[in-house]
């Protein structure tokens, strides 16, 4: 498949695309709204402020039908304009039609759109500008050959959050409950606000460490974390292509010491926000280098070394808070100020396709085709 070429400025397509992008968001949000027992996060609702819910589908609106005016003055092709016009014209229709509040039922499963909606929103306004402005290989376009694959992994991986969470916490809950663990809880929550956070993020990243160690070593488990190393074109969106086995696996490791620990809400939830966030930055294609940063957190060129397809980088980096944890145990990449040249599996011939990357590792081993016999050596 041919790549695309690099977006430019000017041409009217990126704001076509930002348009029509908009539009469906704040359409998935109305629907969100009919039917909220289904399309909506239990554990999101209460905090759910209906003025302010509806100001902003408001703006999001407001500011797609701007970038759809901007997109039928400079483009060519009329086509991105009209297209979300035609959203915006459905989501206003359906918006209006709305029926006042019905009270939720509460369901056993739910569909997480609602944390999609607003996930997919926010890592848009950060991540694009930062790409677009700001890339480490400006060559590489945002729409490559593998870009839709991707996004179903980061679709998937959103609307089953509420299935994903129950899979995940089940192992810390089974093991670890009536332990008499209240007087330890208790200890943990009396440490001040940012040393308590500080161990949070380093136990789990211990746990996530020893996972992601593990998942490398281990031929059989190395087969499903290859999904996740198989994309050539790193960037924010790129981060989400993991294999569900090894998504459930080293986060229901990772929320072990968390369960345990019984962090104050407030660290927990401060917790949430930067593992999401280190996430998805650190497979960014952005060229910040974030100066003396870089040797304390886990930075986009630390992570982008560890997706090295070069041999000599294998088996390194495998933090995803703190660089110090791979120094202390010798798995640290000394990168100055270098970069990898390429990202990917090598030679070895990964299929494409959210559905063929679910199947293959279960039956196949990928590195049988890999020039390395031993699969040890990776
Ligand atoms: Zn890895
Ligand atoms: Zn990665």
């Amino acid at each position: 498949m041919s790549e695309t070429k690099r977006l430019k400025i000017g041409e009217g397509k990126i704001s076509g695309y930002l348009s029509i992008f908009l539009a469906i968001v704040s359409l998935g949000f109305v629907i969100c709204a009919y039917f909220p027992d289904v399309f909506t996060t239990k554990d999101f609702r209460d905090i759910y402020n209906p003025q302010i819910v509806k100001w902003s589908i408001l703006a999001v609106l407001i500011l797609s039908f701007i970038f759809a005016f901007t997109s039928l003055i400079l483009s060519k092709k009329k086509r991105y304009g009209f297209i979300s016009t035609i959203i915006i014209a459905a989501t206003i229709l359906l918006g209006s039609a709305l029926p006042e509040g019905t009270g939720i039922q509460d369901k056993a499963f739910t569909i997480g759109l609602d944390w999609l909606l607003i996930d997919v929103l926010v890592s848009a306004i950060v991540f694009i500008p930062i790409e677009l402005f700001l890339p480490k290989r400006s060559n590489q376009s945002k729409f490559h050959s593998e870009w839709r694959t991707d996004l179903v992994y980061f679709i998937v991986s959103h609307l089953f959050i509420q299935m994903i969470g129950v899979i995940v916490q089940f192992p810390a809950m089974t093991m670890f409950k009536n332990i008499g663990l209240e007087g330890f809880q208790n200890t943990i929550q009396s440490i001040p606000f940012l040393p308590q956070l500080f161990v949070a993020l380093l136990v789990s990243d211990l746990f996530q460490y020893t996972a992601h160690y593990v998942f490398h070593k281990v031929p059989y488990l190395w087969r499903f974390h290859a999904v996740h190393h198989s994309t050539k074109n790193l960037d924010w969106l790129a981060g989400s292509r993991t294999h569900f086995f090894d998504l459930v696996v080293v986060r229901a490791m990772s929320f072990i010491p968390i369960y345990v620990c019984g962090f104050d809400s407030s660290v927990f939830f401060t917790y949430i926000v930067i593992v999401s966030f280190q996430a998805v930055l650190a497979h960014a294609n952005t060229r910040i280098n974030f100066g003396f940063l870089k040797y304390v957190f886990v930075t986009p060129q630390y992570h982008h070394w560890h997706h090295s397809d070069d041999p000599k980088a294998y088996d390194k980096n495998f933090a995803i808070h703190f660089p110090f944890i791979d120094m202390i145990f010798g798995t640290y990449y000394p990168m100055g100020n270098d970069w990898p040249e390429g990202t990917g599996l090598g030679d070895v011939k990964y299929p494409k396709g959210f559905a063929r990357q679910f199947v293959y590792p279960f039956v196949k081993n990928p590195q049988e085709h890999h020039n390395l016999k031993d699969p040890s050596e990776r």
